[in-house]
């Protein structure tokens, strides 16, 4: 007997009632995401608008602007992505890459393994040079690397969030103009939190996220390029190999045409702007210094309890910091406790750091002075009660 529609009913087998969605209360103070700003809730929580509304064209203009203050870049091809920070990342490859591009990744963390292995889906030739998980690099180390391997694009992490490394910047701008490459620079834990001068430091691709140091959800992921990238852009045999992060295509809706190429999340973008819009107001010399003072006072008091920090200081990330776990913890039961008995959320370690350090984030809106406070009142009270 054939079944006609008229014939079927409602298989109720996965209807559960349940009640609303309700979220219990967390400080974030792991590798992200970070708490979100309040005032960045309120923007996101409006009743969106159209995505081609004269409104809405208007501010994402203002998105724009404010993203290339926030990275100190002239960059025209500046916006978000629709996607966290992997989706801009993977836009910058996408757009960049040509089957048989020699690629030069600098891996110094499980970051840097994400952009040898997108790199690798492109079908780049890729190259690596590796410095140990809480290492940074010399320009000698990466001047030979570009020696050796003559790369068309060289991409490496500015703020490695598994290991708390910040990459000095000086200097590998210029080299890589030396050696005809484009520098691709991943600054998805320092926008917001650490000095960035996109331009100064000849950087021709970037990319973000909105959940770490611009006190927004996950859902955005900042990317720009300049002109030295559209260039290379333009000159593609090919098409560019992902439909949903061609650069070219999305430019003709975030640029003057405004051609409809997909439904723009807005209310994340009404978030965007109030979170990036506070990082204006604040200004970005301040943010930087109490990103600093915060993390600063962390370490000190951390220090003060008989923890060590997993990077000498100079090299140390202000957004995130790695404390080595003293050998006679277990690391995860720790974490948990801080999170069930606390509502305080602090992560592990990933990759070769697994179980050897703990994360303490502290990002935009959660980089306050309460919030060091009560992790260190947390650490003093709590991990007597996990040594062995
Ligand atoms: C978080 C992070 C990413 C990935 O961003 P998602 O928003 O998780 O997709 C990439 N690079 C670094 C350095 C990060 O910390």
């Amino acid at each position: 007997m054939q079944t006609t529609q008229s014939m079927l009913s409602v298989d109720n087998q996965h209807k559960k009632v349940f009640g609303p969605t309700k979220v219990p209360d967390r400080l974030l103070l792991g590798p992200g995401p970070s708490n979100s700003d309040p005032q960045v809730l309120n923007a996101i929580s409006l009743n969106p608008v159209g995505h081609l509304d004269p409104f809405y064209i208007a501010l994402m203009g203002e998105v724009q602007e404010l993203l290339r203050y926030a990275w100190q870049t002239n960059n025209r091809l500046t916006l978000p992505m629709s996607g966290t920070g992997s989706a801009a990342m993977e836009a910058t490859m996408a757009n960049i890459i040509e089957p048989g591009d020699t690629v030069l990744v600098g891996i110094k963390g499980y970051f840097g393994n994400r952009l040898a292995d997108m790199a690798d889906r492109y079908r780049a030739n890729v190259q690596t040079v590796e410095k140990e998980w809480g290492e940074a690099f010399t320009l000698e180390e990466i001047e030979n690397a570009l020696i050796k391997y003559r790369p068309s694009l060289f991409a490496i992490v500015h703020a490695e969030t598994s290991t708390g490394v910040c990459q000095p910047m000086d200097g590998i701008g210029d080299l890589c103009r030396k050696y005809n490459c484009l520098l691709l620079l991943d600054t998805v834990t320092s926008l917001g939190g650490v000095p960035l001068f996109l331009d100064s430091w000849k950087v021709d691709l970037a990319y973000s996220c909105s959940q770490k140091g611009l006190s927004c959800p996950p859902g955005l992921g900042p990317f720009t390029m300049n002109e030295r990238a559209e260039a290379k852009l333009a000159e593609r045999k090919g098409k560019v190999p992902n439909w949903y992060l061609d650069v070219s295509l999305l430019n003709k809706y975030w640029g003057s045409d405004r051609v409809y190429h997909h439904t723009a999340p807005v209310n994340m973008n009404f978030g965007i702007r109030e979170a990036l819009r506070l990082l204006a107001e604040e200004g970005l010399q301040n943010s930087w210094d109490r990103h600093k003072n915060n993390a600063q006072e962390l370490w000190s008091g951390l220090e003060n309890l008989g923890l060590k920090m997993h990077v000498p200081i100079e090299l140390r990330l202000p957004t995130l910091t790695t404390v080595s776990i003293p050998p006679d913890v277990d690391g995860k039961a720790f974490t948990l406790h801080l999170l069930n008995n606390f509502g305080v959320e602090i992560g592990g370690g990933l990759g070769s750091l697994a179980g050897k350090v703990w994360r303490i984030g502290l990002m935009g809106y959660n980089s306050r002075t309460e919030n060091v406070e009560k992790v260190l009142s947390l650490f003093k009270s709590e991990l007597p009660k996990f040594r062995n």
